[in-house]
């Protein structure tokens, strides 16, 4: 029965990436709706965070376990993403930092090309997402029905985004790009989920708190630098904001369903 609950929460979010690449690419979305789709899923991720994972966590281990888990997800995270993303050097368009971090660029260019970057970036995240959803479904099937909720539309946003990038950089190939990536992104996120199950979920119960609150922390990173940014670089009228808005509410509401 419970791992029912898991295959059918790893193969809707596996599924969500394709699907939403073949919708960007039919019809290329709108910025519009790039927002909408994109803020919703990050107040949704942010709701799951705070309404099921970190209160669970605290439950099955301890605040300590809780706190603690969650920052050194969060950390790792960052450390990966500093290190071996940006290169030790990561700025805002404004930060008075900006010029050092532009002379640094210059002498250590990023690999590869934007969609690959973004696209192999997000493969990499759904290990994360993958490990979360298996935890998350030992730990308790209702639990994992709302992380898979929030990451089965955390993915079929991303693939919007990374089909819309796709087709704003024109060339050849579009489809095959599209869709392959996409398809790579769910894989990575149906592997590793069953990963998740059958190598975590056996463990104890504050083990599994300490290793849910740790997939929290390392999401929130995730959220805060790429996923809210993106939506409101899409905005118009606070689109993101408003969506954001709703997808908290929606989980807020779904986790007290349960
Ligand atoms: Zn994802």
């Amino acid at each position: 029965m419970e791992f029912a609950t898991l295959l059918a929460i790893a193969a809707a979010g596996a599924l969500a990436s394709p699907i939403g690449g073949a919708l960007a690419l039919c019809r290329r979305p709108t910025t519009l709706a790039l927002s909408i789709a994109v803020g919703f899923a990050g107040g949704a991720l942010l709701g799951a965070f705070a309404f099921e994972m970190l209160p669970r966590a605290a439950e099955i281990a301890s605040m300590p376990v809780a706190l603690g888990g969650f920052a050194a997800g969060f950390a790792c995270v960052y450390a990966l993403d500093l290190v071996v993303v940006h290169r030790g050097i990561t700025t805002g368009d404004k930060a008075d930092q900006r010029p050092r971090m532009l002379r640094v660029r210059q002498v250590r260019r990023p690999r590869g090309d934007e969609v690959t970057v973004l696209a192999a970036g997000t493969s990499a995240e759904e290990l994360i997402e993958g490990l979360t959803i298996g935890v998350s479904a030992a730990t308790d099937p209702s639990l994992g029905l709302i992380v898979g909720v929030a990451i089965v539309i955390d993915n079929a946003s991303e693939a919007l985004s990374i089909g819309d990038l796709v087709r704003e950089k024109g060339g050849q190939h579009q489809a095959r790009r599209i869709l392959g990536w996409t398809s790579l992104i769910g894989v990575s996120l149906f592997v590793s989920a069953m990963a998740g199950w059958f190598l975590l979920g056996n463990l104890s119960q504050p083990t599994l708190g300490l290793l849910l609150a740790a997939g929290a922390g390392a999401m929130f990173y995730l959220t805060m630098t790429e996923l809210v940014p993106e939506a409101e670089s899409h905005q118009f009228q606070q689109s993101s904001a408003i969506a954001a808005g709703l997808g908290l509410l929606v989980i807020f509401a779904l986790s007290n369903l349960s």
